[in-house]
């Protein structure tokens, strides 16, 4: 992974000319005068752990697991929003660990939470460093250092009951290696986030993701029946038949919980049969209203599709555009859904009545090539994003769900925000996952960089969360808290109910070691902390 960006270096693309000429006559975009820092001029605080924590911490994992040089750190800090990325192509690795711990069992990891509780160690569990909304940043402030516990060793598929059709795989296995894994018995998770080539199994139970292919498979929280989770006080097993009337079902407070209240060690995940056919494409609606309809009545009334997404108009005159057509935008391209289906025998059949129902509603057939064309790229907008930093264009993305007779307020919302706060920004929107009663939005933002692309950045984003919030959406669908989002959380979920939270936090986490500052804000006592 790109220490200052996205993905796998060798998949970096330039931007063409044209592109690069519509964002200068569109946007005023310009080349940033200040170039981006080298690996080497990253600017690291120094190791603030004692000999005797990095001693004990060694003694552990072996000295092999513990790791403080700057490779390690610099790899360890923050996560990929593109606040995240403008900070290290600054050269500003102030949020870096001191340390970055790999833990190879729970047995480790219990271990080393209690260390790091006796010592007053902040510990920032770490999967595949994806997180886009601070998610792994801790508050340093009243902590004798912070450890990045990186979870990669705990990388095993464990078991598989083929008759329950339930994984057992632990957290730290990235999504491909998991399909692969899954592929041997014949399955698949089916969930294909955009972050998917690098993000772990414990990073989307603790983050709530979400995928592609929700519609089809469910949202990661969907498919967990089961976890083992250390925590400061010990170990919690969860989950030991599908749904249970067991009183409050605790599996809900950790999925979501962001490491905060403890590192899941272990999944128990509901896997699906490997599918035979996949069949992708595209349709034409007049309208995002008019597409939206079609979703809503495929959300209620079925055939639900396996992917199912409708990109807004600007969206999808972007999307269709080629480089070399960029000159002459369509201004009539209507707007796209992409409706997949993945299965058996039964494909063919549930696509002929999905399609007979987009029909009836408005849409036009484009065949398989938009389908195709979507599948293929799939994975390749994050790459973009790097250059289009680079060229001076911020590029960021944010995401809502509401229900579906608030979704065009909420559409509204976010982009009136976004253009009072960035002038003449290019807003992108697609509903990207379908409920019976409702959808997320996901918004893509390209704007001109100020002489502060961040603070210019920071200041549009409290604005559309605090939109999103009056609006009545939620502020995450699938991206989660972190640090960016919790004040609109607070908002959301009130005063008892960041009690609650509080509650739960300081139960399980009596000295507030785990990912500070997190999901909700550091307590009282981590202030009082705060002090020494
Ligand atoms: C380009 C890009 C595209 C993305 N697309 C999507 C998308 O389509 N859908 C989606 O849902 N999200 C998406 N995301 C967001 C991100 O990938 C998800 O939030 C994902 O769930 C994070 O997984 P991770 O392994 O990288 O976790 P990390 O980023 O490492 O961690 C995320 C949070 O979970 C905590 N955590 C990690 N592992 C554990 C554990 N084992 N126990 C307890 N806490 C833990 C961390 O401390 C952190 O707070 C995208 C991000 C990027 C950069």
């Amino acid at each position: 992974m790109l220490w200052s960006g996205w993905g796998d270096p060798a998949k970096a693309s330039e931007l063409p000319e044209p592109i690069r000429r519509l964002l200068r006559d569109m946007l005023g975009v310009h080349a940033p005068q200040v170039p981006a820092a080298s690996f080497g001029e990253v600017r690291l605080p120094a190791v603030a752990l004692s000999p005797l924590v990095l001693t004990r911490l060694r003694g552990v994992v072996g000295a092999d697991h513990v790791r403080f040089d700057d490779d390690a750190r610099i790899r360890h800090t923050r996560g990929k929003s593109t606040p995240d990325l403008m900070r290290m192509r600054a050269g500003d690795g102030s949020d870096a660990p001191d340390a970055v711990v790999l833990p190879g069992s729970h047995a480790e990891v219990l271990a080393l939470l209690r260390i790091c509780a006796e010592h007053r160690v902040a510990v920032v569990p770490f999967g595949g460093g994806t997180s886009v909304v601070g998610g792994l940043v801790a508050a340093r402030r009243g902590f004798a250092g912070v450890v990045a516990l990186d979870l990669a060793r705990l990388n095993r598929l464990v078991s598989v009951d083929a008759e329950s059709m339930v994984a057992e795989i632990e957290p730290g296995l990235r999504a491909p290696q998991a399909e692969q894994l899954l592929a041997g018995h014949g399955l698949t998770l089916g969930h294909f986030p955009q972050s998917f080539e690098y993000a772990t199994l414990g990073g989307f139970a603790a983050a709530r993701s979400s995928g592609q292919a929700s519609a089809g498979y469910g949202r990661f929280d969907d498919m967990v029946v089961g976890m083992t989770v250390a925590t400061p006080r010990g170990t919690l097993d969860l989950g030991r038949a599908p749904k249970s009337a067991a009183g409050p079902d605790l599996r809900q407070v950790i999925l979501g919980s962001e490491g905060s209240f403890g590192v899941i060690t272990s999944l128990r995940l509901r896997v699906r049969r490997a599918p035979a056919e996949r069949v992708y494409e595209g349709w034409r609606f007049e309208s995002f209203a008019a597409g939206s309809a079609a979703l809503r009545r495929l959300a209620q009334d079925g055939p639900l599709p396996t992917v199912l997404r409708l990109s807004d108009e600007t969206e999808t005159m972007v999307g269709l555009a080629r480089p070399g057509e960029l000159g002459g935008l369509a201004a009539d391209a209507g707007c796209l859904v992409i409706a997949g289906h993945e299965g058996f025998s039964e494909v063919a059949a549930r696509r002929e009545r999905a399609a007979a129902v987009l029909s009836e509603c408005g849409g036009v057939h484009l065949g398989p090539g938009p389908g195709e064309s979507w599948a293929h790229g799939r994975y390749s907008a994050p790459y973009l994003r790097d250059s289009l930093l680079a060229a001076g264009a911020t590029v960021e993305t944010l995401e809502t769900a509401g229900f579906w007779s608030n979704l065009p307020r909420l559409y509204d919302a976010v982009r009136l925000s976004l253009h009072a706060s960035l002038g003449s920004p290019l807003v992108m929107c697609h509903v990207s996952h379908v409920y019976g009663t409702g959808a997320s939005l996901y918004f893509t933002v390209v704007t001109a960089q100020s002489d502060d692309p961040l603070a210019q950045w920071e200041a549009a984003k409290r604005s559309v969360n605090e939109a999103i919030v009056a609006a009545g959406g939620t502020i995450s669908h699938h991206h989660g808290v972190g640090r960016d989002h919790r004040e609109a959380y607070a908002a959301e979920i009130g005063d008892l109910g960041v009690e609650i939270l509080r509650g739960v936090k300081d139960r399980l986490d009596p000295e507030g070691i785990l990912n500070p500052g997190v999901l909700i804000a550091e307590s009282a006592s981590g202030e009082d902390r705060s002090g020494l």
